[in-house]
């Protein structure tokens, strides 16, 4: 079992960031994650003027695995995420998809409970973890790690939670993992930028799949496997990640691209992760069986 503190930590993805841990395709690696505010929010009359946003979205790591070179893909299993201190949500004039009715800001600072969230007036929130920043070294230049894109990043799809198993595609030699950024609960679009944003301890495993040749992330979520893709706009990426998809259909079950088309109109499952972050983010999955066994 390897550890990694989350004092070791990057603020982008990038080929020039150095591993701070080098392992075996096989090992299990525990990543200790800061919030996505770098544990900055310590209580909801705290002024929002008072957050340096140079800090935000911290992902520990990147760690590299052996022998991963370009057209492979790491395959990480999630396998535990235990949260750490209260969870944080916040509205902030000019983030999320209603920044514009926004005049004030809130901050609110949630205790994370055995199984809820208490959260306002008797309300609770299922206690949901999942992985918001999750990403190895893009192929050009460095991305903040609050922009998702090819490489992973900043996807906040929360379908990355234990169990699922993401493939991420290597573009450089080790991959350079990192991740960061886990919601105790988030919903799917994280409308107004923040899911319940907490520090957590993720353990996950790490396989080296040669050769996979995946352009986008993958997601594997039961009996689903989906393409997760991040554009300018819903359309873009929604095209992207059907594509991928359609594509890899046409291949596994040897039928031409209309008729995957069809079969994916008939049975495909386009569901958005986030409209908030730089490029938006959706999925398009479908049985893993018409994919990969
Ligand atoms: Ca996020």
């Amino acid at each position: 079992m390897y550890k990694v503190s989350s004092e070791q930590f990057v603020f982008s993805m990038s080929k020039d960031n150095p591993a701070v841990l080098s392992v075996p395709s096989g090992s299990k690696i525990v990543f200790e994650t800061s919030d996505a505010l770098d544990g900055q929010v310590r209580s909801e009359s705290q002024s929002i003027d008072t957050l340096d946003w140079g800090r935000v979205n911290p992902a520990t790591g990147p760690v590299a695995i052996e022998n991963a070179k370009p057209g492979d893909a790491l395959k990480v299993t999630v396998e535990n995420i235990e949260v750490s201190g209260d969870g944080v949500m916040a509205a902030i004039p000019g983030l999320g998809i209603l920044e514009a009715d926004i005049t004030e800001a809130s901050l609110v600072v949630l205790p994370i409970k055995d199984g809820y969230i208490p959260f306002s007036s008797g309300i609770s929130l299922p206690f949901r973890p999942m992985i918001g920043v999750i990403g190895v070294a893009p192929s050009g230049d460095s991305v903040p790690c609050g922009t998702p894109g090819s490489h992973g990043g900043n996807m906040d799809c929360k379908l990355i939670a234990p169990g699922s198993i993401l493939y991420l595609p290597v573009f450089h030699p080790g991959g350079l993992l990192a991740m960061g950024d886990v919601h105790a609960c988030m919903g799917d679009g994280e409308i107004m930028g923040t899911g319940v944003e907490c520090a957590a301890t993720v353990t996950v495993t790490v396989e080296l799949i040669k050769n996979l040749n995946i352009t986008d992330p993958m997601l594997e979520v039961s009996d689903m496997i989906y393409s997760v893709t991040s554009a300018d706009t819903l359309e873009n990426a929604s095209k992207i990640a059907t594509r991928n998809i359609r594509d890899m259909v046409a291949s596994k079950m040897n039928i031409d691209k209309n008729t995957a088309g069809m079969l994916l109109s008939a049975i495909g499952q386009l569901e958005i992760c986030q409209v908030v972050d730089p490029l938006l983010t959706v999925r398009f999955g479908v049985p893993k069986k018409y994919v990969w066994e």
